[in-house]
């Protein structure tokens, strides 16, 4: 593999959507989509793949291995960005799955599955939902909702488009993904790749405390009801718990309103939303249980779940395929969980499917300082095309 091909490559298409205030802002929606549509059709017409845009706008690349009936390799990653942006989050994805599509291609004849590239749409957070491209695809749109097709009209989709991007997956082995890891464990480890076992759950829940509101002066400590500093309390124990729960289990308070909220006023109640995240359902059952019971020894509080989205597994097969690449090669890896939702998680109640992570400079990501050193791409690219080249000769999989 070519490296100096690859870094052209991408430094190029990343460039479409470069703000002048720093980073890449190639929004899903914005003008920047369309332009670098045709460009990534192009390029990877120059990898030897034919190539379409579907109708929400994922850009397809076909490489054919010329059997009947041949199985199918997905490799895919996004090439929206959010706002200011690096240039490696999705699109080095895209470029991995080309470039090993330009490889197989050299090798003219050898190929014995299709490679089929995607590039998808609006994986980043958006007002159709992020993840939107590979959701289409999976058929997970909500196209039964009118508000839901109100607003995909105004981004240009009609109930037609969003039906007609279910992919037929019937021929399809495996869905893989090379991405930047956006948290720090690699970096600080320095290893190079992580090879990914699933991405975690989400549930989010809102925590209600109760006080009773008085005089901010008149009222002495002994006597108050302090709804804030209950909810502090809270928030503390949740913290505790979560490091003592370990196995990558997080927990965040994103959001906080106080009732009254005014300077001469003891707080009566405060909404929180708890976010929860791990693999494994049954240790967040366990958390929230636990939670919940020592909650309820501190203040007067609710607790009312209303996000939950179950963790995605990995394939364990392509996991240790991954491995032992790694281990042949020399590379330091190390196995991880994925905190951050990507297209594989829509892919996956498809597929079985197969993730890579390379370092994300000191953890740094949906930032203008984003940076993966071009090392860790070289080796990411060329282990996801090894892992290709031994499924690509494999029987089955799965
Ligand atoms: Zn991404």
């Amino acid at each position: 593999m070519d490296l100096e091909t690859v870094r052209s490559n991408l430094e190029r298409i990343a460039a479409i959507g470069a703000d002048p205030e720093g980073g890449i802002s190639r929004m899903f929606g914005t003008s920047f989509i369309q332009e670098a549509q045709p460009v990534l059709q192009e390029y990877f017409e120059s990898c030897g793949m034919e190539t379409w845009v579907d109708s929400v706008g994922n850009v397809h690349g076909l490489l054919r291995s010329g059997k009947k009936d041949a199985q199918e390799i997905l490799i895919g990653s996004h090439y929206d960005t959010v706002k200011q942006g690096g240039m490696f989050d999705g699109l080095m994805g895209v470029i991995a799955g080309a470039e090993a599509a330009r490889e197989f291609h050299k090798e003219n004849g050898s190929l014995t599955k299709d490679l089929h590239v995607i590039a998808t749409n609006g994986e980043e957070g958006n007002d159709l939902g992020g993840t939107f491209g590979s959701r289409a695809m999976a058929g997970l749109l909500d196209v039964k909702s009118e508000a839901y097709l109100e607003k995909a009209k105004a981004f240009g989709y009609s109930k037609e488009d969003l039906c007609s991007a279910v992919l037929d997956t019937s021929r399809a082995q495996c869905y893989l993904e090379l991405h930047i890891e956006q948290g720090p464990t690699l970096d600080k480890y320095k290893e190079q790749i992580g090879i990914v076992t699933g991405i975690v759950g989400l549930r989010r829940f809102k925590v209600t405390v109760h006080g009773i509101s008085n005089h901010a002066g008149t009222t002495m400590m002994e006597d108050r009801d302090d709804a804030l500093t209950s909810a502090a309390q809270i928030i503390l124990m949740a913290d505790e718990l979560a490091r003592e729960t370990g196995h990558h289990f997080v927990k965040t308070f994103g959001i906080m309103h106080i009732f009254p909220c005014t300077v001469a006023t003891i707080p009566n109640r405060v909404e929180m939303v708890l976010e929860i995240r791990n693999e494994d359902e049954k240790l967040m059952d366990r958390f929230m249980d636990i939670f919940t019971q020592k909650a309820l020894q501190l203040a007067k509080v609710e607790i009312e779940p209303i996000v939950a989205k179950a963790p995605v597994k990995c394939s364990a097969e392509i996991a240790e395929i991954t491995e032992e690449i790694c281990k042949e090669e020399g590379i330091r890896y190390r196995i991880m969980p994925s905190g951050a939702t990507h297209d594989g998680n829509a892919m996956a109640l498809k597929v079985p499917i197969g993730m890579i992570f390379v370092p994300s400079r000191a953890g740094i990501s949906h930032s203008k300082e984003e940076w993966t050193d071009w090392k860790d791409v070289y080796t990411g690219i060329s282990v996801l095309y090894k892992v290709i080249k031994k499924l690509e000769s494999e029987e089955t999989l799965c």
